[in-house]
């Protein structure tokens, strides 16, 4: 948030503010509104799509470009089976109260948060019949009618489908895309040249049909998620990166400050998490010191940035470790913008028995290995007489039984049953043999840091936004503002339209998202520009059909430079590449 604004008006909070700037500019409003609208669902206009581009333009410099983490795209519907296997069907679940009069739905936790005092984290411990005895100890009713409330149920929060035609092809809209990542996991591991650690990652619609949402770009029921998984030996397990990121600190609201309901955070570098055995996994801390390096590209302050460590109960049914990325808004406190599990092996291990197709991988040892193994070989010159044209089916059978087995009941009691076939000492050979091993086989570890695009969106805007003057002014970061620059002709007469028009052309051309407007006086588009968060002004005017020149305003300083066009595009792109600043633009016009 702008340091030297406060809200304009008093009475209304940002987020208000910021829903009613966001409807006017075009940045985004609720879907369906002919239709009476449909909770959950957004649509974003021009400003909007293009400032959700740049800040997923964000996601990809920091993660792709910078560290070489894959990216991919699949499909948001999957077959029921996937989520069969992941445990979502299980355990995506929330606990949800209906009105017995209006027949309105609400999340029990979210009830008990906004009228008992009762934390989330404390619902999310509670069995059902612990939650409804406190919904009735609190005396709490419907917020809609004042209706009283039925039974209490779990509601699956995914959209469930059918994949054509067949009622018993049932489908699932994803909740998350790291599905998609660990599903494809075999051909990502090949395209990776068959070696760890490596990275995918995948940013795309996400569905929950969420049961009262009701916090805007908050709580969405499609939303943007950015999955990142990243795969590693967990016998490897260091962060090659950490080096870059060792002396950041990150301000932790841990576990044990939370059991002692206090909201305090410890301030940790990387390394000192690590050493103190707060964050288990290198690169699940790498990646929550580039969490907090994006948000403060996005323009959120790191004072304003914490992450808290999830309670046990809390915890996704796939994590063993997980911390929330939280950013402080003003209407609803802190808010969760990106998620930090470590998932372990879990969600391959769960598709490899479910599908039972083999997702480990080969690692071969520096040094090759000399083992002893006991073997045992079915002779069938033995077999054969007694069981006939059975004897293979149970010399394939024995193969299956773990060999120490076979070996410990010849021993004890002189033969061994495999189903109804009894095997005597004789018939098979038990040995000790020596064998080289090259390798070893393994499922890799994964740590995900998971980015929620629309509030990383949300939090951008409410950090954007300032009042200079009484007039909104929306203070971008210059890398992610929806417009670069804006061409303005004084009047559109006596020539200044066409060189405009020219200035505009020049510009577009050289890659800038340029907006050219010449409606209304220049003060009003300024203004407006402003309101839209364009960067910089670009004003032709009379001294420009003399010399060249124009003028340049900065949005957030209202101070103006003037600058040769032939030199605009060099300069600009300096600027917007953050080596100079505005006053390095030009000569400074005293005002
Ligand atoms: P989760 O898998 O629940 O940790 O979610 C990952 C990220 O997705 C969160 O950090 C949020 O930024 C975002 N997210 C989760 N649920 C929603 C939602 N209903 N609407 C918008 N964003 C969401």
């Amino acid at each position: 948030m702008n340091d030297e604004v406060k809200c304009a008006k008093p009475e209304c909070d940002r987020f208000t503010a910021i829903n009613e700037l966001a409807r006017r500019r075009g940045f985004f409003w609720p879907s369906f509104e002919i239709y009476g609208g449909s909770g959950g669902f957004v649509t974003y206009g021009p400003l909007g799509t293009r400032l959700k581009q740049n800040i997923e333009a964000k996601l990809r410099e920091l993660f792709v470009k910078k560290i070489g983490i894959y990216e991919m795209e699949s499909s948001v519907i999957a077959p029921g089976k996937v989520f069969e296997a992941s445990g979502h069907v299980d355990h995506f679940k929330e606990p949800m109260v209906e009105c017995q009069n209006c027949r309105g739905r609400f999340r029990a936790d979210h009830l008990l948060e906004e009228k008992a005092d009762i934390s989330s984290a404390e619902a999310e411990k509670m069995s059902l019949t612990e939650i409804k005895e406190e919904i009735e100890r609190h005396g709490i009713l419907c917020p809609d009618c004042g209706g009283k409330f039925g039974e209490l149920q779990r509601f699956l929060t995914m959209f469930e489908t059918t994949i054509g035609p067949y009622s018993g092809a049932v489908g699932y809209g994803r909740p998350e895309a790291a599905q998609n990542i660990f599903v494809e996991f075999n051909r990502l591991y090949t395209v990776a040249r068959e070696r760890l650690p490596f990275g995918v990652i995948q940013i795309g619609h996400a569905l929950r049909n969420e049961i009262s949402p009701r916090q805007g770009l908050i709580r969405l029921r499609e939303f943007t998620i950015a999955d990142l998984e990243f795969f590693f030996d967990p016998q490897e397990p260091c962060c090659h990166l950490l080096k870059e990121v060792e002396n950041e600190v990150l301000p932790i609201l841990l576990c044990e400050t939370r059991l002692k309901e206090c909201e305090d955070t410890t301030d940790l570098t990387v390394r000192e998490a690590l050493d103190r055995k707060i964050i288990r996994s290198e690169w699940q801390v790498f990646f929550m010191a580039m969490a907090k390096k994006l948000l403060i590209e996005l323009g959120v302050p790191a004072e304003k940035q914490r992450f808290i460590e999830k309670l046990t109960w809390e915890k996704a049914h796939y994590s063993s470790q997980s911390f929330d990325q939280e950013v402080l808004v003003d209407r609803w406190g802190w808010i969760e913008v990106s998620g930090h599990a470590y998932r372990t092996d879990y969600d391959l291990s769960c598709h490899m028995k479910a599908s039972g197709v083999d997702m480990s991988v080969y690692k071969e040892y520096a040094n090759p290995v000399e083992k002893e193994e006991l073997v045992v070989k079915p002779i069938m010159a033995k077999l054969g007489p007694v069981y006939k044209n059975e004897a293979s089916k149970v010399a394939a059978l024995l193969a299956k039984v773990p060999v120490q087995e076979v070996a410990d009941a010849m021993q004890k009691q002189g033969y061994f049953m495999v189903e109804n076939y009894e095997i005597k000492t004789d018939q098979v050979d038990i040995s000790r043999q020596k064998t080289i091993v090259r390798g070893t086989r393994f499922i890799p570890h994964v740590v995900e840091p998971s980015f929620g695009s629309d509030r990383l969106f949300y939090v951008a805007l409410e950090y954007a936004y300032g009042i200079k003057d009484n007039r909104v002014v929306m203070s971008f970061p210059r890398s992610i503002a929806p417009v670069q620059v804006g061409v303005y002709p004084l009047m559109s007469k006596d020539g200044l339209d066409t060189k405009a028009s020219e200035v505009q052309r020049l510009l577009a051309n050289e890659g800038f998202m340029v907006e050219f407007d010449e409606t209304g006086s220049i003060g009003r588009r300024y203004a407006r520009a402003d309101e839209a968060g364009v960067q910089l002004g670009i004003t032709i005017d009379y001294e420009t059909l003399s010399d060249d020149t124009v003028t340049i305003r900065d949005r957030d300083s209202w101070q103006q430079v003037r600058c040769a066009i032939k030199d605009l595009p060099k300069q600009l792109h300096k600027y917007f590449e953050g080596k100079v600043n505005f006053e390095q633009l030009g000569s400074i016009i005293k005002s």
